[in-house]
């Protein structure tokens, strides 16, 4: 058999169109929350693939629902229903608000789909002015255009001018400034309970409250984008069940999949109408592969052990967290809900972010980055204690290294 092609992280410079800056080692293995590199060396995860392996890495019941269905049947296109989609279907139906799903492979897809429904629903009504999109600063809502152009960071944004237009942006939880530019020609408010890159926010209730009325008195969508706050994140299976506030439309990616790319857009039947045979659709989305994943996924996460150990295993972290900040102090607050959990560095660690998640996996541990001045830990929903406990002490000899 031929051997296979020699790779080293200098090949991702010689042969990667440059998007990214990966971490100088390749990651060829994970069991949990471990993951081995190339060398055999061994890190704790606490990224979990940007909050996407929900349940850790090779676990063996998501495994064998996708083996099982790699032997059945992978693709039909959308000529042709199947049956892991429609019961991937009828389970977030039964858990949510929502009546009816469509199927993509990604959180901008679901986010795309989301706000093309909103402005066709306005448009069917016959109201051809209502086609305004309020969004909020710093949000993230994925990088195609139009949800670049929805996302709040003009920095992914500014380079690909012309924007579709009709968006406006507001601060996030400022419920006066929202009421001052929604209105009856706003179609759609897109908003994400927690702002996950934008520095793990959390919304405040009366902020989210009050989007939910304004949008009621001026027949609005509600769009919530639970891409990163889905799945279990936050300790309960959406986030917007914890703030007691329903959204006529959800977004979710990241955990749906574990890994396995599937996104998916939750609604309600009667907006669901307004997309009509032929006016949407992707060749994979709610393929029978993805959609035998999600649904094994969802059946472990979406129960009492899981949902409440996630806020068992945020407790862990913050124990762990804070006593690390006590010996060195250098986050000015821990915040989140979850596993999705954000420190905000202090003036004096300020940009230090990357460079400290750097010095992390030199001691043996994953974490992320939102923005240059939080660090973020988004580990799966299943990590075992004794890894949160290793994991913060190779990530505590990281913060002593920055503090030295
Ligand atoms: C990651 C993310 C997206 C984009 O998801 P992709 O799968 O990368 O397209 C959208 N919204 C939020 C809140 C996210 O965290």
């Amino acid at each position: 058999m031929e051997q296979p092609i020699a790779v080293t992280r200098q090949s991702f410079d010689d042969w990667m169109v440059p998007v990214y800056a990966p971490a100088d080692f390749i990651l060829v293995r994970g069991e949990g929350s471990q993951v081995w590199d190339q060398q055999g060396k061994s890190y704790i995860d606490f990224a979990g693939g940007i909050a996407v392996n929900a349940l850790g890495h090779a676990h063996p019941v998501v495994t064998a629902a996708l083996v099982e269905q790699a032997g059945k049947l992978w693709h039909l296109g959308n000529g042709y229903t199947n049956e892991p989609v429609l019961r991937l279907a009828k389970q977030l139906i039964d858990a949510t608000f929502a009546d009816k799903v469509f199927f993509c492979n990604s959180g901008a897809e679901a986010n795309e789909a989301a706000l093309k429904l909103a402005r066709k629903r306005a448009l069917d009504q016959g109201n051809s002015s209502k086609n305004q999109i309020v969004a909020f600063n710093n949000a993230f809502h994925g990088r195609t255009l139009f949800t670049v152009s929805a996302g709040g960071q003009p920095k992914y944004s500014k380079d690909f001018a012309p924007l579709p237009g009709g968006i406006t942006h507001t601060p996030f939880n400022d419920l006066a400034a929202a009421a001052d530019v929604i209105n009856d020609n706003t179609c759609a408010v897109i908003v994400e309970p927690i702002q996950g890159e934008g520095g793990v926010l959390p919304a405040d209730p009366a902020f989210l409250q009050g989007l939910r009325e304004l949008c009621d008195r001026h027949d609005a969508v509600l769009i919530f984008d639970e891409v990163q706050t889905g799945m279990g994140r936050t300790g309960d299976l959406y986030a917007y069940m914890q703030y007691g506030v329903v959204p006529d439309v959800l977004t979710t990616a990241k955990a749906l999949g574990c890994g396995f790319p599937i996104g998916a857009m939750l609604t309600t039947d009667e907006l669901a109408k307004t997309l009509g045979v032929g006016t949407h659709g992707t060749t994979y989305g709610g393929n029978p592969l993805a959609t035998a994943v999600a649904g094994a996924v969802f059946s472990i996460i979406n129960t009492p052990e899981v949902l409440d150990g996630v806020k068992q295993r945020h407790q862990w972290f913050l124990d762990g967290l804070n006593k690390i900040n006590q010996q060195y102090p250098i986050f000015s607050e821990i915040r989140g809900g979850g596993l999705l959990i954000g420190c905000q560095l202090t003036k004096d660690y300020a940009g230090k972010a990357k460079q400290i998640t750097q010095l992390a996996n030199e001691e043996g541990v994953i974490a992320l980055i939102a923005g240059p001045d939080v660090v973020r830990f988004t580990p799966s929903l299943i990590i075992p204690e004794q890894d949160v406990k290793e994991g913060l002490a190779r990530f505590a000899r990281a913060v002593a290294r920055i503090c030295s």
